[in-house]
């Protein structure tokens, strides 16, 4: 059965194009010829990208066994070299813990309490909790081997929804790249909402993909031409623009929460010549990557729990 769409719940779905995993499989980096034949997976069976004819959302059409996404996301508990630990992954999240810290600052001297919510390996966590006394960051994960990796590493996780219940509410709640991946977003985000204190944040990444941009990856897919690889029908089943994101979150009750973009361009007046050239250059890159809130990778927002106590 055809998966109704994940924005507004209407059956008019298109299937846009049908893509074999074997199309988006020649571009993943992490894809092994010994880790896809341990999938026990059809490579040559189309799978659907729809849209929705009702409000225009592009999502997965099928939604993958959970048996067969246990296979995918099982990792090697004891493998500290492991993809999500490289090097330019972890610069990444050290900024988004930075711009997290931000936006909770903005909530007060409190103590703050902190859910990274599909922690992964826990980096962002350990960033978080690196602010020390004033910030209590836990991750959420269940993937038994990805719980072991955070359990000999002595991160701190809640292996359950009723674990994050007990702990709950949250100051804030972070989501880096997981509302992609899900079923069902908006019951999570609403789940969220549930776990935030009135006028906590939650901050949301997702890879980019306005319609300018899928209608070109589309063509790309027709014409057998490569593709984005965030193009991935097992693992991202959700396709946001920041129109999107921002539409479903605030379905679920969420207000848009401004003002908390502000970031150190780098901008050193002190400079001549083409260091000041090469400076000036750098800055208005990032103050453009601000201006469109992301960065060439993902589509990142902030959104605020109303701090009325609502019934
Ligand atoms: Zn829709």
């Amino acid at each position: 059965m055809m998966r109704m769409c994940p924005l507004c719940s209407s059956d008019r779905q298109e299937v846009i194009v049908g893509i074999p995993p074997r199309q988006f499989l020649a571009m993943n980096r992490h894809c092994t010829a010994d880790a896809i034949a341990g999938l026990h997976a059809d490579l040559d069976t189309p799978l659907p990208l729809c849209r929705c004819a009702a409000c225009g959302f592009y999502f997965a059409g099928s939604v993958p066994a959970p048996e067969f996404l246990d296979r995918l996301y099982a990792c090697d508990p004891d493998d500290d070299a492991h993809a999500s630990l490289r090097p330019d992954w972890t610069a990444h999240l050290a900024e988004v813990a930075g711009r997290i810290l931000r936006a909770a600052a903005t909530l007060g001297d409190s103590p703050k309490s902190i859910l990274d919510f599909g922690c992964g390996h826990g980096a962002l966590v350990n960033f978080l909790n690196a602010a020390g006394g004033h910030i209590r960051a836990v991750g959420f994960e269940q993937d038994a081997s990805t719980l072991r990796f955070l359990k000999r590493k002595n991160i701190p996780v809640c292996e359950s929804p009723d674990a994050c219940r007990e702990r709950a509410p949250f100051d804030v709640i972070c989501m880096n790249e997981v509302l992609e991946h899900v079923t069902d977003p908006r019951g999570l985000l609403r789940f969220l909402h549930e776990m935030t204190a009135p006028g906590g944040l939650l901050f949301v990444a997702v890879p980019p993909m306005p319609d300018y941009h899928m209608h070109r990856q589309i063509r790309a897919i027709q014409r057998g031409e490569r593709f984005d690889p965030a193009i991935n029908l097992w693992e991202h089943l959700n396709y946001f623009s920041g129109v999107t994101l921002a539409k479903m979150a605030t379905a679920e009750g969420w207000i848009p929460f401004s003002g908390q973009w502000s970031q150190d361009l780098g901008f050193r007046p002190d400079l001549r010549g083409t260091a000041l050239v090469r400076n000036l250059l750098q800055a208005s890159r990032l103050a453009a990557e601000a201006v469109l809130f992301s960065s060439p990778r993902i589509t990142a927002r902030f959104f605020q729990k109303s701090a009325a106590r609502t019934a």
